[in-house]
């Protein structure tokens, strides 16, 4: 079985910390270099829930999209949420590595599984990487569906394929309108407009989308936007990353047991339609 330096060195070549944005804080947060590793848990956040999931399992491993601490603290003291969860982690010889921004425009990355689970096919990034000879990484996806679908069929696709949350699928446009391009962008995608714009697609679909970006980019031109949950957008990058996690394993001979979490942390948990009666 491999020592945890030996997978971290695999989860640098799949995701080299150096590709993370400047902002990001990504990488191993606790774990002993030359501990075994047996077993992995894949999750999109780093929080008590799927601590204990890891816990339940046997989980030598975890690793996941979100940092712990994006900015420093001065304290891991098992009284605040964050150190409980290093706390959790040292006790148990569990190891936490992030694979975040670093996650996003690598190829394949996070807005390739998404476009992935949504059956889309990938024609380039939405921002291309410049250091990226290829032109394959950067951030978001443009995407074209193998049929032209009505905006209507494309979110009830996005609502069946993604994991289901409180939230579901929200969508602005005409819902008869035709798509036949789609840019996609998993987790946060409201700073890539311009990009969007400039890419002519029929339909963005991302999550946390607010107020004014919406309204204004509709407003603009005939964009048809659809909002998942930011967890929702994010979670198929566990199976892809399974999935890589597996063909490393196999091809050393480690036997590596990788599991996707089945933890829902969206922190919404309920959706209520306005003007319904009681
Ligand atoms: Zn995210």
């Amino acid at each position: 079985m491999p020592r945890l330096s030996e997978v971290l060195a695999q989860f640098d070549a799949l995701w080299p910390p150096e590709r993370a944005e400047q902002w990001d804080a990504v990488g191993t947060v606790c774990g002993d270099p030359d501990a075994p590793v047996t077993r992995v848990l894949i999750a999109v956040d780093p929080v008590q829930d799927v601590v204990d999931e890891a816990l339940r399992l046997g989980a030598d491993l975890v690793l996941t999209h979100h940092p712990l601490y994006l900015r420093g603290t001065t304290t891991v003291a098992a009284g605040t949420f964050k150190g409980r969860v290093v706390h959790t982690l040292i006790k148990h010889d569990i190891a936490l590595h992030v694979a975040h921004t670093n996650a996003d425009s690598a190829d394949p990355g996070v807005s390739d599984a998404l476009a992935g689970a949504l059956d889309l096919r990938v024609v380039r990034p939405l921002v291309t990487d410049p250091t990226d000879p290829a032109g394959r990484r950067g951030l978001g996806r443009v995407c074209e569906l193998d049929r032209p679908a009505t905006l209507r069929d494309f979110a009830a696709r996005a609502a069946h394929r993604l994991p289901a949350t409180a939230q579901g699928i929200r969508v602005a446009g005409d819902p008869d309108s035709v798509v036949r391009t789609v840019a996609v962008s998993g987790g946060s995608g409201d700073s890539l407009f311009d990009h969007v714009r400039a890419a002519g697609v029929d339909v963005f679909l991302t999550a946390d989308l607010r107020h004014h970006p919406v309204s204004e980019a509709t407003q603009h031109s005939p964009l048809a936007l659809v909002d998942a949950a930011h967890w929702a957008t994010e979670w198929p990058w566990c199976e892809l990353a399974a999935t890589q996690l597996d063909e490393i394993s196999d091809r050393h001979g480690w036997d590596l047991r990788v599991h996707v979490s089945k933890t829902v942390t969206d922190p919404w948990s309920s959706h209520h339609s306005s003007g319904a009666p009681n």
